[in-house]
């Protein structure tokens, strides 16, 4: 009951938060390209790339975008492969497509949507996305509540309830920052909230020393901060992947994604040794690759297959196999660890 205590503290003290909260980011913001001249196109194609990924692996791969893909009507007309290989080590490909087929109904559209539950119509938005673009763009009064608002509201009420996953501590939290975002500008909130979580409220050693909001945060007088919100952990499932490195006359054996997938469609990675129906020896071994995705810790052991005439012929007939010249590596769209361990085994 303390956190409900806390959370009408808050709310009642509502003016005096935002203004402590706003003139912060107005002095301390980061200067990001998505900021500077802002436009629709940049706020969601950001929102896009900000999704599980970190602003300092975005901002490369946004320049080089805003660049080739300057507009919605450039991205709409664009071909696949050229979305794709332009997100290419960003991972999470899907955002990629969704974004591509989101620009296609814009650029049809007689007018882009304003309201978040317009927003949430187009593909790949979901409510923070809803939220963040219909304010920042449009200064409609709609709450972000990712992992970063969802860290700091815990820490301002001091919620001590444990939560499933996020996003059940975002359904919690979603009416709080409804309640906090009210009579404001909505843009300048929901970027002060981002901005807090990301560079003071961090998830470890948050610097409530030079915090602003620090005398409206319950979690502070724990002084274990940190310890909030509460999560329970997220159950990790191992996995052990065969994978083969085939070479024929100077072309390296890919497969690719097919274009259905969830996850990696269109995109070539390392073939597994059932995509060839082989059982690579021990001794061919040449690299073991451990890397995490979502809730998966997978072990990806690469060995060395020297492919004879009768498995040549059972490749020709796999479809989703590719027999790609090396020297044309650089102009496909490889997923972003299987190209590190490319260039990294094409070197031995
Ligand atoms: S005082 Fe510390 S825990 Fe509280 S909101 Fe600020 S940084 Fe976060």
């Amino acid at each position: 009951m303390l956190s409900v205590a806390h959370a009408l503290q808050l709310i009642s003290h509502r003016p005096a938060f935002q203004q402590a909260l706003h003139a912060w980011y107005r002095v301390h913001h980061r200067k990001l390209p998505w900021r500077d001249v802002p436009s629709l196109y940049k706020t969601v194609v950001s929102e896009f790339m900000l999704q599980q990924t970190q602003v300092a692996t975005v901002l490369p791969y946004f320049d080089r975008w805003l660049r080739e893909l300057p507009d919605f009507a450039a991205l709409a007309a664009a071909s696949e492969a050229k979305v794709v290989k332009l997100w290419e080590g960003l991972g999470y490909y899907t955002r990629a497509r969704n974004l591509h087929q989101l620009a296609k109904v814009v650029v049809a559209l007689p007018a882009p949507p304003r309201a978040p539950a317009e927003w949430r119509e187009l593909p790949g938005i979901g409510p923070y996305s809803a939220a963040a673009i219909s304010s920042i763009s449009f200064g409609e009064p709609a709450a972000c509540v990712d992992g970063n608002v969802v860290r700091i509201l815990a820490r301002l009420t001091g919620e001590g309830r444990l939560f499933r996953d996020g996003s059940e501590a975002a359904k919690h939290f979603t009416p709080l920052a409804d309640q906090l975002i009210i009579g404001t500008d909505p843009a300048t909130h929901n970027q002060a909230m981002m901005e807090l979580g990301a560079t003071v409220c961090r998830r470890q050693n948050p610097l409530c020393a030079s915090c602003q909001v620090a005398k409206f945060c319950a979690a502070r007088a724990t002084g274990r901060p940190e310890k909030f919100p509460r999560l329970k952990p997220r159950l990790i499932e191992q996995r052990a992947i065969t994978r083969v490195w085939c070479e024929y006359r100077d072309k390296l054996l890919l497969r690719r994604g097919p274009a259905k997938a969830k996850r990696l469609a269109g995109m070539h990675e390392l073939p597994e040794a059932s995509d060839l129906g082989v059982k690579p020896s021990k001794s061919s071994l040449l690299a073991v690759k451990r890397r995490t995705i979502t809730r998966f810790q997978l072990t990806e052991s690469v060995y060395r297959v020297k492919p004879p005439a009768a498995l040549r012929k059972r490749i020709t007939r796999n479809a989703a196999l590719e027999w790609v010249p090396v020297k044309q590596l650089d102009c496909i769209a490889l997923s972003g660890p299987h190209r590190r361990w490319i260039g990294e085994l094409g070197n031995r």
